[in-house]
């Protein structure tokens, strides 16, 4: 599962990440909510037609740890293509994450 990739590799001065999606589209179910994810990277798409599908957190992790920044929503649709087999022309995917990101960091040392 790539959820469970932790994140402090990618910052040790990061403390806590809780990402929280809410994604809509195909196989997502009827009525979608929100989800709790956890410390994850990426957010994966749950339609079965989807190839190379999801979001990509980590240029926004980024940017949110070099500005320090705590709390961040944002909605994204998916990168992913719906590959039709040989007879149906590729096309985007079309789910639909909406996501919040909230980042604890460490408390700074006293000197
Ligand atoms: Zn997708």
């Amino acid at each position: 599962m790539s959820w469970q990739r932790p994140y402090r590799e990618l910052n040790p001065k990061v403390e806590e990440l809780i990402v929280t999606v809410l994604e809509e589209g195909k196989g997502t179910g009827r009525s979608p909510e929100w989800q709790t994810l956890g410390s994850v990277t990426q957010l994966d798409c749950h339609n079965p037609l989807c190839q190379r599908g999801g979001v990509d957190l980590h240029h926004t992790l980024r940017e949110m740890v070099a500005t320090r920044r705590a709390e961040l929503e944002n909605v994204k649709m998916c990168r992913g293509t719906e590959g039709g087999g040989s007879r149906v022309a590729p096309r985007h995917c079309l789910n639909r994450f909406a996501y919040r990101i909230s980042l604890a960091y460490e408390a700074e040392r006293p000197a």
